[in-house]
């Protein structure tokens, strides 16, 4: 296989593909510790895009809850040990995270899902390790993820613990997920049909029905798993990135980049996506400061990638739920956890007013600027000292125009007396 840079790894990996970047890629971030799992973002891609006949078993866009959740059940865990076998006890990160873009979480010195495959599998299938899930798996997102589980794993019994923050034995917390729209997808990779593509033009990957022959071995070697088979047309689908709404077709926006279904229709507020800027050269993200994704990203550094360890490049950021005991986080997100934690939980003057960007507008974001406000508020939080400027924060789409204003204080409205009880 040849050899392709893969940054969130801090290294050169296998792909059985040369590398190909696009010239803007299709990225998000989502913070965790915001998601209330109404599943408003689950039933807008529903309603938009899987409801049809055969498509029942389809959540292009799930909300699961973790620790004991998943769409398809144990899709992580699974993998994880699958990894592990592969390369038992080597999965692990040299730990040395930096401000270094070429490696920001250090290096990972286990095997991916590209790498594993050529040790592990068969010569003529040696291209990713995967696992077709069952139907049973597939079948019940979000069923009783939610129950509380007691001491030692007994259902019904409540666990005596769990009252303070930021770690306490009892937790869990809302996994948002869409596709990745990887940079190294393995859907990609394992089809023998080369049915699936990544658009040049924004990175999206996208599945050509009319090449797919139903081999399934996209849902195989998706790590996500979501890669979806559709018995009654026998052809493999997947998320489609909205890419109408992300051409500007929507007639909403004149021609204006807009974010997905899901990203739209966040209730609480965790969603921000992207299209960011990608060296040609190594599939790094162009130095693009006053871009929010990259900003979060690269500069504050509050958002990682998903199970970057797997290989995929995945194009998800999330900024880490705080009250989860760290080894399961690193496990999840990588060594740069608890550097993200620590400046979300005491987020500097530029920070906070870029975290007012999210879910203003169902545009996409290209650009921010930040205007200086008053101190409003003078005080200690967490035991530190705190003072908290009311700036306004700008938004700017592609053409350069101004999307949205917002400041850092929340605007109150005083509803008029005579309308007290009305709308
Ligand atoms: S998340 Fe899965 S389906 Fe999506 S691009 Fe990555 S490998 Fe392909
Ligand atoms: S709409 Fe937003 S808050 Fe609601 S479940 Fe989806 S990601 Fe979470």
């Amino acid at each position: 296989m040849p050899d392709v840079k893969n940054w969130q790894l801090g290294r050169e990996m296998a792909y059985p593909y040369e590398a190909r970047f696009p010239e803007r890629q299709f990225a998000f971030v989502f913070n965790i510790n915001r998601c209330l799992a109404c599943q408003s973002c689950t039933m807008a891609c529903k309603s938009t895009w899987t409801f049809s006949k055969g498509q029942e078993h389809m959540w292009w866009a799930n909300v699961e809850t973790k620790p004991y959740g998943g769409y398809p059940k144990f899709w992580d865990m699974k993998i994880l040990q699958m990894l592990q076998q592969a390369d038992p006890d080597g999965q692990i990160w040299d730990g040395k995270i930096s401000e270094d873009r070429a490696a920001p979480y250090g290096r990972f010195q286990g095997k991916t899902l590209f790498e594993a495959a050529e040790t592990t599998l068969e010569p003529e299938s040696a291209r990713v390790l995967g696992y077709l899930p069952t139907d049973e798996e597939w079948n019940s997102p979000n069923i009783y993820e939610d129950n509380p589980v007691g001491p030692k794993g007994e259902r019904d019994k409540l666990h005596q613990t769990g009252t303070e923050l930021p770690i306490h034995n009892t937790w869990f917390f809302y996994l948002a997920r869409i596709c990745n729209h990887c940079s190294y997808p393995a859907c990609l990779a394992a089809c023998p049909r080369k049915a699936i593509y990544k658009r040049p033009e924004d990175g999206i990957v996208l599945l050509d029905q009319e090449q797919c022959r139903g081999y399934r071995k996209c849902v195989e070697a998706c790590p996500y798993k979501k890669s979806m088979y559709r018995g009654n047309t026998r052809v493999s689908e997947k998320c489609i990135g909205c890419y109408p709404r992300v051409e500007g077709t929507d007639p909403e926006t004149n021609g204006e980049p807009m974010e997905t279904r899901c990203m739209a229709a966040c209730i609480g507020q965790i969603r921000m996506q992207g299209l960011v800027k990608v060296n040609q050269g190594d599939g790094s993200w162009v130095e693009d400061r006053q871009n929010p994704l990259y900003y979060m990203v690269h500069v504050a550094q509050i958002a990682l990638p998903l199970y970057a360890q797997l290989g995929t490049q995945p194009n998800g950021y999330y900024i880490p739920p705080r009250w989860v005991p760290r080894p399961y986080l690193e496990q999840m997100f990588g060594p740069g956890v608890e550097r993200a934690i620590e400046r979300y939980i005491h987020p500097d003057r530029e920070l906070l007013a870029v975290l007012q960007l999210f879910r203003r507008s169902n545009r996409i974001i290209y650009r921010y600027e930040i205007e200086e406000g008053e101190a409003v508020y003078e005080g200690t939080y967490r035991g530190r000292p705190l003072t908290l400027y009311n700036d306004t924060v700008i938004a700017f789409g592609a053409n350069g125009k101004e999307i949205f204003r917002t400041t850092v204080e929340e605007p109150l409205h005083v509803r008029p007396a005579e309308h007290a009880n009305s709308i």
